[in-house]
């Protein structure tokens, strides 16, 4: 597979292209197996290893450049025939199962691919300029929203959801004392924002974020018995108009990237998509990633 993602190439290499992808579809086909739960996702809020920042300001490089990193904007799917985000891409990791009534818990995608997924959370500053620049750089993401934040103008986030973005579950209350709550608050907390995200946006989320990021076996279980797939987190960051790494010093293939809704949101996207850039990953929407859309 070609390491950079391009939307323009010679019809020969597109060709050579497709006929490489169908082999490894069917290749891919005969040795598929399930991997292994990550279920070994830190128990408490991921620190900090590492950080860099980018000097960069909103305005994107590359814009109108045939070698430049392509945007993720949403594509058929010729395995699936459904619009999405891969543009052909044939995942390489599975989704485990739910397993002793636990989702299984995400930090990272464990693949080679050469793909990163970002994820936006909390939804307490609302600006339409947030979604332009998602959309300027061809950027889908999974929306984290708590229902505390967004309860006053649930609707702001539905030009989110028609311009091709998920919303997931953050939880009703956003209580940073999650994991002291016992199983049924847990589960209240996870079902309540469930069926409200259902409820306005027209999608039952499928994945929980718990707030701060620490997580006990309760949470676990509770997200299962609202119908959550997964609980993710993540291993690196956009933030304060940088980006933190707990491992390594830049983003590497299959990371779930934490941002938020917040007043720097330019200078954090700015610092994400350069570090995206740098390691010549394509930003797909990890619902697409994980066929949970
Ligand atoms: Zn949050």
């Amino acid at each position: 597979m070609p390491r950079h993602f391009r939307r323009s190439r010679p019809a020969g290499r597109l060709i050579g292209f497709i006929s490489l992808a169908f082999a490894a579809v069917l290749v891919t086909a005969g040795i598929w197996w399930v991997a292994a739960s990550t279920g070994a996702g830190p128990a408490a809020s991921p620190a900090t290893a590492a950080r860099t920042t980018a000097a960069a300001g909103p305005e994107d490089p590359g814009q109108g450049s045939t070698s430049s990193m392509p945007s993720s904007a949403a594509a058929t799917n010729p395995a699936t025939g459904r619009v999405d985000t891969l543009d052909g891409l044939v995942p390489d990791y599975v989704l485990p199962p739910i397993e002793d009534g636990m989702v299984p818990v995400l930090t990272k995608i464990p693949t080679e691919q050469n793909v990163v997924f970002l994820t936006l959370d909390d939804g307490a500053v609302k600006r339409e300029s947030d979604l332009a620049l998602l959309e300027k750089n061809g950027i889908h993401a999974s929306l984290f929203l708590a229902n505390t934040f967004i309860a006053g103008d649930p609707q702001f986030f539905e030009q989110f959801t028609d311009a091709g973005n998920l919303v997931e579950n953050h939880s009703m209350s956003h209580n940073l004392g999650f994991i002291q709550l016992g199983y049924e608050a847990q589960k209240a907390e996870i079902c309540g924002m469930a069926d409200y995200a259902e409820q306005h946006y027209g999608r039952r989320p499928v994945f929980f974020r718990p707030p701060g990021g620490p997580y006990t076996q309760a949470t676990r279980q509770a997200a299962a018995a609202c119908g959550m797939k997964a609980l993710v987190d993540w291993e690196a960051k956009a933030n304060a108009k940088g980006m933190d790494y707990q491992v390594g010093a830049g983003l590497r293939p299959g990371d779930i990237v934490l941002m938020h809704f917040r007043p720097e949101f330019a200078e954090d996207l700015a610092a994400f998509t350069a570090a995206q850039k740098a390691a010549g990953l394509k930003v797909v929407l990890l619902e697409d990633y994980l066929a949970t859309r």
